[in-house]
């Protein structure tokens, strides 16, 4: 099984590594410890490069099975062994863990003013779109939302992460509501990202450690998506 460092130091953009199986006909390889994250939750996988002593390999993808994490690569795969150090397209990642971060503040806003849960969920860097079970939406409320949001934002409420037993996690209320029953009955842990006094989550994802790294963002757009579903849409203001 890989070392999923990401899921512990998400600030983590390097790491030394060795190549313990390859799959030249799709063109990629599993490593022992890798700092990418492999996409899951509604976050991309992630990109970047492999060094392997004057070599340089791009990462044009990651994805994850039972064995761990493959990056599949662009160009000649490299026999099982080698040593290399990876190096994660940091810009990218970044821009996806503030993205990522909103997403979850947004949840907790709309909990809050209309306890509504998620259903859903995409994000690209600096952009992101979330389903919310809203039947009866007023378009006169998404300016306070938008304002309530950014006013947990700028508050830079700690992001924290732990790992719950499973038991533990399916007893608690506010992550049965994030459905944590859908996770694989077999996963024994689960990481929980919590936003604290704002918004907990059972997710595998990458976040930044604080609301205020995220900065300011806008909704915008709320789309019906009939029976009473709602899609709104994030964008993070930059500059
Ligand atoms: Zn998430």
């Amino acid at each position: 099984m890989t070392d999923r460092i990401y899921s512990t130091d998400q600030y983590a953009t390097s790491m030394d590594a060795t190549i313990v199986d390859v799959d030249p006909d799709d063109g990629r390889v599993l490593l022992d410890r890798t700092v990418f994250y492999p996409g899951g939750g509604g976050q991309p996988p992630d990109r970047g490069r492999l060094h392997l002593g004057d070599d340089r390999l791009e990462v044009v993808g990651t994805s994850a099975d039972d064995r761990g994490v493959w990056h599949w690569l662009d160009g000649k795969v490299p026999a099982t062994g080698t040593t290399l150090r990876g190096e994660v397209d940091w810009q990218r990642r970044y821009r996806l863990m503030r993205t990522h971060t909103a997403m979850h503040a947004l949840c907790g806003v709309v909990w809050d003013r209309f306890a509504s849960p998620v259903t859903g969920g995409n994000m690209e860097p600096g952009v992101g779109r979330l389903d919310f079970e809203l039947p009866d939406w007023d378009p006169e409320a998404r300016e306070p939302l938008e304002e309530a949001l950014n006013r947990e934002l700028q508050a830079a409420r700690p992001v924290e992460i732990a790992f719950l037993p499973r038991d533990e996690a399916d007893q608690d209320p506010s992550l049965i509501r994030t459905k944590v029953s859908l996770l694989p009955a077999t996963l024994r842990e689960v990481r929980v990202v919590d936003i604290v006094g704002l918004d907990r989550q059972a997710d595998g994802g990458t976040h930044v450690a604080s609301t205020s790294e995220v900065g300011h963002v806008r909704i915008a757009k709320i789309e019906s998506k009939g029976r009473g579903f709602r899609r709104i849409r994030l964008v993070i203001d930059e500059g």
